[in-house]
């Protein structure tokens, strides 16, 4: 007897541990879940009435049923509603305002959104989420329009651009080229003015630059720079590999290089350090020259760039080098810079001041000081025997930064000079022609100074 009544209190006793883990289980599950769905519009606080909402509505049990709701001082009116035969624990809406909300004259509308799950929670009822999300209107477009610009640019060279841009509630200022370059602009000279100098890659066939600007609200524009473009032919060197060179300047260099370790074939070799290396090189010569200051400039000066007393050029800017060996094809690569050779270990003295933002050593490029001149123009100097700048330094016009040298990828003395804007390299004979800066620079940026000055 006893036994029996121990085996019964057993069988009560599990009997209501399964019904304790039941109740648990479904107090934790997704069919009783308590938690009302979660309700965001990703548009900031401003609307300019006509783009899309992007609504987001999440829940675990499901969305059962929701409404969108417009308020305005004409009253309320339905957007969107919908009762789903299966829930979704994912919705995302665009939601759109009638044209009737166009006309209303507030400066501020609401949103009111509902949503209901799929929980058997509140006796089956689910639960309710209501969400309020106020808007300032804007439907006001930036302004935008050009102040003044340099007349031309070539392929391969740079331009300048000054333009207006307004907007009471102002988002995103930039410059966008036809092969997909955003170009940063900087606050110029007064409230509302910007400034930035653009590039034509000698890569790129066409260059085309517009202006964009929006605002909080969603309106944009764009205008655009109206440059003449100016072809330039660039030249294309054949050139044949010796076995000399290959054992002479690639074994020095293949041994100096991670990328070339374990790799013996001289070929092999000059194909990595021609590419690879330099494309590793390459990458951070133009990460560092991308950077524009984004505190407003009142002027820009520059003198006629001349790094090199009595320099003869001996290799040009832009050269497409096609390298052969025994008659085969085997590598090519652009020189993106201007070689000048004086006598060797001459002192380099950049004409213009700036801050050094790079001075060390660069592979191909051996030792090698960048300086920023401002607007993200900046000048590099490869090939170094002796570096007498350090990063971090301010550099005055004429003082000498470095001695010329053969480190890197240099057969003989001398400077590899390249000039960057924004992190594509230009021509450097541009910046080098006192005319050239006066007309497409310095006279543009005067002129852009009068006409804000009138525009006030
Ligand atoms: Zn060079």
């Amino acid at each position: 007897m006893r036994k029996k009544k121990n085996s019964s209190t057993v069988v009560v006793l599990s009997l209501l541990a399964m019904i304790i883990v039941g109740v648990v289980y479904l107090f934790n599950s997704e069919t009783f879940e308590q938690k009302a769905p979660q309700i965001v519009i990703e548009n900031g606080s401003y609307w300019n009435l006509k783009t899309p909402l992007k609504l987001k509505m999440q829940d675990t049990s499901g969305i059962q049923e929701y409404r969108v709701v417009i308020q305005t001082s004409k009253g309320q009116k339905e957007l969107t509603a919908s009762k789903l035969v299966t829930p979704s624990k994912e919705i995302t809406l665009e939601v759109q305002s009638p044209r009737s909300a166009y006309a209303v004259k507030d400066k501020e509308v609401k949103i009111i959104v509902e949503a209901r799950d799929a929980s058997k929670w509140n006796f089956g009822n689910g639960n309710l989420a209501r969400k309020e999300f106020s808007f300032t209107v804007d439907k006001h477009r930036p302004q935008v329009s050009v102040v003044a610009n340099s007349y031309k640019i070539s392929k391969g060279g740079s331009a300048v651009v000054v333009f207006k841009a307004k907007d009471e509630n102002l988002d995103k200022v930039y410059i966008k080229t036809n092969f997909g370059k955003v170009f940063h602009v900087t606050p110029f000279y007064k409230d509302g003015y910007y400034i930035a100098l653009l590039a034509w890659p000698v890569q790129e066939k066409n260059f085309r630059a517009d202006i964009f600007v929006s605002d909080l609200a969603g309106n944009s524009v764009k205008a655009y720079v109206p440059l003449y473009l100016k072809n330039r032919s660039y030249k294309v060197s054949y050139l044949k590999i010796s076995d000399k060179f290959l054992k002479g300047k690639i074994a020095d260099l293949a041994s100096m290089f991670d990328e070339t370790a374990g790799v013996d074939d001289p070929i092999e070799q000059f194909k990595i350090i021609n590419e690879t290396v330099r494309a590793k090189n390459e990458k951070l010569i133009h990460e560092i020259t991308s950077k524009v200051p984004t505190q407003r400039v009142d002027s820009f000066k520059i003198h006629r760039m001349y790094p090199l007393k009595n320099a003869k050029v001996v290799a040009s800017f832009g050269d497409h080098r096609i390298y052969y060996y025994k008659g085969q094809r085997i590598s090519e690569s652009y020189h993106m810079g201007l070689d000048l050779a004086s006598k060797a270990m001459a002192d380099i003295r950049p004409q213009n001041g700036g801050k050094v933002v790079f001075a060390d050593f660069n592979g191909l490029y051996g030792n090698m000081p960048i300086i920023h001149h401002g607007l993200g123009l900046y000048t590099l100097y490869g090939h170094c025997s002796s570096l007498l700048v350090s990063q971090g330094d301010e550099v005055r016009p004429k003082q000498v930064i470095a001695r010329t040298g053969k480190s890197g990828y240099a057969m003989g003395d001398h400077l590899h000079f390249g000039v960057l804007v924004q992190g594509i390299e230009v021509r450097p004979q541009e910046w080098m022609d006192k005319r050239w800066i006066k007309l497409n620079v310095t006279k543009v940026i005067k002129l852009a100074k009068d006409m804000i000055d009138k525009d006030q």
